[in-house]
């Protein structure tokens, strides 16, 4: 059986102070059985790693390099974030898809880095709004999955998270029935790609504006194994109820 995620995305958010919220939210879940995580900025790792141990909570990284070490000035390894006290990666978000240029060929080398340096891959893809209004959402998160993620996986090692962009700090939120849609549609793609045993070790997330509020119902959502959460991972008050949700 799968185990649920609750996964927290701080992205550039965070100095020193926010390790008090880190604590309240390791605090909160002594006994939690579905996996926490938070992935705060990369200043932030080895502080956080520390400041969470004893706990349920675990710390990932938000990118990594495709190389394991060389000549790349500002970037960080995938072995390096474990140095650091990683667990996991965020691997192509769409953030870093629209800032940076990240195709999903680098996102597969990128997740392969990851998994190597062993650690748990979280591989974004999500329509924008534009792709979904013109019908092609199936098309483009099935093209982003089959380009994004490696051969040869070990299926507990890999996440994948939907995030519509258009959901993404919007507070807008697909329906229930189009998150089934294409969580349902990502199951059968990662089936038919690695058959059964190792598709259906592979958590799928949702991501895009979950709050305590909706988290409930997105959770019982077939195919949906828990989330990845922007804004609402950033205070316990917020990220807790989720987390008790799933
Ligand atoms: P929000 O929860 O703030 O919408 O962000 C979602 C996200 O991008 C997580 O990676």
């Amino acid at each position: 059986m799968r185990r649920k995620l609750a996964a927290g995305n701080w992205k550039m958010n965070g100095t020193g102070e926010a390790l008090t919220a880190l604590e309240a939210i390791a605090g909160a879940h002594p006994a939690a059985t579905v996996d926490l995580l938070i992935c705060p900025p990369a200043t932030l790792l080895y502080r956080a790693a520390q400041a969470v141990s004893g706990s349920r909570v675990r710390i990932g990284g938000q990118d990594c390099h495709a190389a394991n070490a060389g000549a790349h000035t500002g970037d960080i390894s995938a072995s390096m974030l474990a140095d650091a006290g990683a667990s996991a990666v965020i691997l192509g978000h769409s953030e870093r898809r629209a800032d940076h240029g990240e195709t999903d060929a680098q996102v597969c080398d990128k997740a392969r880095a990851a998994l190597d340096a062993g650690l748990i891959a979280i591989i974004c893809i999500g329509e924008t709004l534009a792709q979904r209004e013109a019908g092609q959402t199936l098309d483009v998160v099935c093209a982003q999955l089959a380009g994004s993620v490696p051969d040869g996986i070990d299926g507990s090692r890999v996440v994948i998270a939907y995030e519509p962009v258009w959901a993404i700090g919007t507070g807008l939120v697909p329906t229930l029935e189009q998150i089934a849609e294409v969580h349902d549609t990502l199951r059968q793609q990662l089936i038919g790609r690695f058959g059964s045993e190792t598709a259906e070790a592979i958590r799928l997330l949702y991501g895009g504006s979950v709050k305590p509020g909706n988290a409930a119902e997105i959770f019982a959502v077939s195919n949906v194994d828990g989330a990845l959460v922007g804004g609402a991972s950033l205070s316990a008050a917020d990220f807790s109820p989720i987390v008790t949700a799933l």
